[in-house]
């Protein structure tokens, strides 16, 4: 495995917000103490152009960030925030994708890119829920483009719905793109239901797993167990990413899901065993602590080359009922695209 990062990715500078520089830090410390910065390599990202941006957003979007920065910075909306070097930093978090694509399309089965700001609620034309320009969204059309990689499958376990990302390749029958979040009935962006299943040509390539407030770790194994790997192995991608989120971890300040640790490293070899070749990127995660013990988690996990579960047996009584019939929903809705 590899890891892109770069320490000007600190310089996306948010005083008093969530998404802070301290995040990248801690996870880099974590890394440090288990010696593993010497173990792994550490490549630069790239710096995303402008021509890698507009395949993914509008000219107008890109522009109205660069000269937002130019001008000083300051709020986009109430919760993102851009500083002076924000749209450096930014193409830089797009590069730190497509560098890490390049990676895994090279000598490496997995590619991890620690970059912010991050991307999953970047929309075309719009800045969002602390993301200014869709990362993975730009390094999936560098792959597409100019690599020529047919199929992608996404999945993202960040507990916030990946608007962004959804909206971009809702009706694409190449890219499909599975999320699983806190019901959006709760939570920003208030989107992601189980109903939206994709459009025209990309009907069935955009499924949702909306699970109420208070989820835990029995009821994303019980659910992902059972969707994944039926799911992955019917669409047949090519090349798959992954938006990795710890902000569904129970410690987390800006959700409600009950995740602890040992999910990450479930999901990580579920990861390791379902897709290749694989590239992640990092979105959310809130609480420095818990942030830095699963990223460690699961990059101990992802650089074995094969592991199989073992300390997990999944409490079968604690699977809420909700959780059960929200599996049978999109088991109903989706019959006609996938065999469960
Ligand atoms: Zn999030």
């Amino acid at each position: 495995m590899a890891l892109v990062y770069s320490p000007e990715y600190l310089e996306h500078n948010t005083p008093n917000h969530p998404e802070s520089p301290d995040r990248l830090t801690k996870i880099m410390e974590g890394l440090d103490e288990a010696d593993l910065t010497d173990n792994i390599p550490i490549f630069n990202p790239y710096m995303a152009k402008e021509e890698d941006l507009v395949r993914v957003h509008t000219a107008d979007h890109v522009e109205k960030i660069r000269k937002f920065c130019e001008r000083g910075g300051g709020c986009l909306d109430f919760d993102t925030y851009a500083s002076p070097q924000s749209y450096e930093i930014a193409k830089l978090a797009a590069g730190g994708g497509i560098k890490a694509s390049e990676l895994v399309l090279g000598r490496f089965n997995t590619a991890y890119a620690l970059i912010r700001p991050p991307g999953h609620h970047a929309t075309r034309e719009r800045a969002m829920g602390f993301c200014l320009f869709n990362n993975l969204a730009v390094a999936l059309e560098h792959a597409r483009k100019v690599r020529k990689v047919k199929r992608f499958a996404i999945f993202d376990f960040d507990v916030h719905y990946g608007n962004g990302t959804a909206h971009i390749f809702y009706n694409d029958p190449d890219v499909l793109y599975i999320s699983i979040h806190q019901d959006p009935h709760t939570i920003f962006p208030s989107e992601g239901f189980l109903e939206d299943m994709g459009g025209g040509e990309g009907k069935g390539s955009n499924l949702n797993i909306p699970l109420s407030p208070g989820s835990g770790t029995s009821d994303y194994i019980y659910i992902l167990e059972r969707i994944l790997r039926p799911v992955f192995k019917d669409f047949n991608a090519d090349f798959y990413f992954f938006d990795v989120g710890f902000d569904s971890h129970q410690d987390d300040p800006l959700s409600s899901m009950r995740l602890d640790d040992d999910f990450f490293e479930w999901m990580d070899i579920e990861i390791l065993n379902q897709s290749r070749p694989r590239v992640l990127t990092l979105e959310g995660g809130y609480d420095l602590d818990a942030l830095k013990r699963c990223n460690l988690k699961m990059i101990n996990v992802l650089k074995e080359e094969t592991i199989e579960h073992s300390q997990i047996s999944l409490e079968m009584s604690e699977v809420r009922e909700e959780t059960k019939y929200i599996l049978q929903r999109i088991e109903d809705n989706f019959s006609p695209f996938y065999r469960f």
